[in-house]
């Protein structure tokens, strides 16, 4: 019996994701934290930065603030200090407090469930959304009709190279993928295009003559521009 063939775009997300898989069986989120709060705070944190260096702010910070009422309480001007080593500490600072006041107030001191909620949080878009989703409440995520995927850097400039978008927003981006790759996949993706962009298909020099997806990606040895 012969099935319904793919369409090409489908069967090359596949394929791609397939590879991926087995280059990189481990991906998953590098930010380290204890508790939904926590990763709220990394992922706000890790705009702009490393997540090296996030980890290495977070490690003080998290036994500082151990609980939502620190955040809440904080004087901002010592906050600020805290995180400076993140970039953009003002406005991180800003956001991470009203942030914890919300969810005290407004979400009975538990980071919401749903990514609806979660937008209601102050320096919360998308990315961060989907993120703090998809690993602090796998079930949720999967289950959110609103739900999508996470879209960093990496991401963006990894499916405009593989043809699997073709956009200059990452908010598009998001879109894009999320037409091609099956929903089981969404959560993985960008993992697993984030390892990849780190190793393989760096920003300014991909090594497309190392890369395991060099015969199927339509940007091979001419990549760099995006
Ligand atoms: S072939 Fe080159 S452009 Fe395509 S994914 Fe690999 S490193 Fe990136």
């Amino acid at each position: 019996m012969t099935g319904t063939p793919l369409h090409p775009i489908s069967a090359q997300v596949i394929e791609i994701i397939r590879r991926l898989r087995l280059e990189f069986p481990k991906a998953g989120i590098a930010l380290e934290f204890a508790n939904p709060w926590e990763l709220t705070v990394a992922v706000i944190l890790s705009a702009q930065c490393t997540d090296k260096m996030v980890n290495r702010v977070t490690a003080t910070l998290f036994s500082k603030y151990p609980a939502l009422t620190d955040y809440a309480a904080a004087d901002p001007a010592e906050f600020e200090k805290d995180i400076r080593p993140t970039g953009f500490f003002r406005n991180k600072t800003k956001h991470i407090l009203a942030a914890a006041h919300k969810v005290l107030v407004d979400y009975n001191g538990e980071v919401p469930h749903t990514m609806h909620e979660l937008l209601t949080l102050p320096g919360v878009a998308r990315k961060t959304a989907n993120v703090v989703l998809g690993n602090a409440y796998p079930s949720a995520y999967a289950a959110d009709p609103d739900a999508g995927i996470a879209v960093d850097t990496h991401v963006h400039r990894l499916a405009n190279r593989l043809g699997l978008a073709s956009t200059k927003a990452p908010i598009k981006t998001e879109t894009a993928l999320m037409a091609v790759v099956p929903r089981e996949d969404w959560f993985q993706l960008t993992y697993l295009l984030i390892e990849h962009g780190r190793a393989t298909c760096t920003a300014k020099k991909p090594r497309c003559g190392q890369c395991n997806l060099a015969e199927i990606c339509p940007s091979a040895g001419v990549a760099g521009r995006l």
